[in-house]
C-alpha cells in the first residue's frame, strides 16, 4: 500500500512575504487534514525556513522540501546549499535531477545519484526526477531513455525503507507548457520505472516506491492520472502556486 504523494514545486517565484502567504493559506485550505495523502511544498531556499515556521504555527499538514541540494557536507561551494543546512531548517524532502536543473545548470545522472545518496545519509527524501525531452518521446525511445536514466540515478543506492525514495517521472515537453500526457502516457512510463527497479532493487522494494507524474497536472485533469496503477501522486508545478488549486488537487487525491 502506497499512500499518495502531492508535491509543489513553487519554482523561482515567491518572495519570503509572498511564500509565508501561499502557506498560510494553504494550511486554511487543508484545516481538515489530507488523509493518507502525503502533501509536500518545495519553495526556494530564502523561503525554506519562512514556511517552516508556517507549518508549525499553524500545525499545518504538509512537509517541506528544498528544490535542489549539493552532494558536498561543507566547504568552498559558493552558492550552494549542503543537507545539513536543509535538515537545519526542517526539510524532510529535496527535489534533484529537475529537467530545469539538467536543462540549465548541466546538472548530469552522475550528480542527481551522489545528491540522492549524500541526502540520504542525511535521513532527507529525495523527489528525483526524470523525464524525455520531446525529441525522445517523437522517436518513441522514451520508455529505454528514462529507464536508462532511473539505472543512472539509482546506482549503488541502499533503499531499505522505500517510502523514502520518491521518483517524479516528468516529460520535458510537458512542464509548463500547458501540453499534458495522457493517463496512458504516464502509466506507460511509470509501469516501465517500476519494472526497472524491481530488477534492480527486487518487487517488494519496487512496490513501495512511490512514482509521481509532473507536467501540466492541474485540478482538472490530476484524478486521471492517478486512477492509473503505477502513478502514486504528482509533481505540480504551477498549478501549486495557488493556495485553492494546489488544495483542489490534493483532495483530489484523498
Ligand atoms: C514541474 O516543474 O515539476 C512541473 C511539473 O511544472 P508544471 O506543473 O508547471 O508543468
Amino acid at each position: 500500500m502506497r499512500n499518495r504523494v502531492m508535491a509543489g514545486n513553487w519554482k523561482m517565484n515567491k518572495t519570503y512575504s509572498e511564500a509565508v502567504e501561499l502557506a498560510t493559506g494553504l494550511a486554511a485550505e487543508l484545516k481538515d487534514g489530507t488523509g493518507s495523502v502525503d502533501v509536500i511544498v518545495a519553495p526556494p531556499a530564502v523561503d525554506l525556513k519562512g514556511v517552516a515556521e508556517v507549518i508549525e504555527q499553524e500545525k499545518a499538514p504538509f512537509a517541506l522540501s528544498a528544490q535542489n541540494v549539493y552532494f558536498e557536507e561543507s566547504g568552498a561551494y559558493t552558492g550552494e546549499t549542503a543537507p545539513s543546512m536543509l535538515e537545519s531548517v526542517g526539510a524532510t524532502y529535496c527535489i534533484i535531477g529537475h529537467s530545469e536543473r539538467r536543462g540549465y545548470f548541466g546538472e548530469t545522472d552522475e550528480d542527481i545519484n551522489k545528491k540522492a545518496k549524500k541526502l540520504m545519509e542525511h535521513g532527507i527524501i529525495p523527489i528525483s526526477c526524470c523525464g524525455e525531452p520531446l525529441e525522445v518521446r517523437e522517436a518513441g525511445t522514451h520508455v529505454e531513455f528514462v529507464t536508462d536514466q532511473i539505472k543512472k540515478d539509482t546506482e549503488g543506492l541502499q533503499i531499505t525503507d522505500p517510502s523514502k525514495y520518491i521518483i517524479a517521472y516528468e516529460p520535458i515537453w510537458a512542464i509548463g507548457t500547458g501540453k499534458t500526457a495522457t493517463a496512458d502516457d504516464a502509466q506507460e512510463v511509470c509501469g516501465a520505472i517500476r519494472k526497472t527497479l524491481a530488477e534492480i532493487f527486487g518487487q517488494e522494494t519496487a512496490d513501495g516506491i512511490r512514482i509521481l507524474y509532473g507536467g501540466s497536472a492541474k485540478p482538472t485533469n490530476v484524478a486521471g492520472f492517478l486512477e492509473k496503477d503505477d502513478v502514486d501522486g504528482a509533481l505540480v508545478g504551477g498549478a501549486s502556486l495557488k493556495a485553492d488549486s494546489f488544495a483542489a488537487m490534493v483532495k483530489a487525491a484523498m
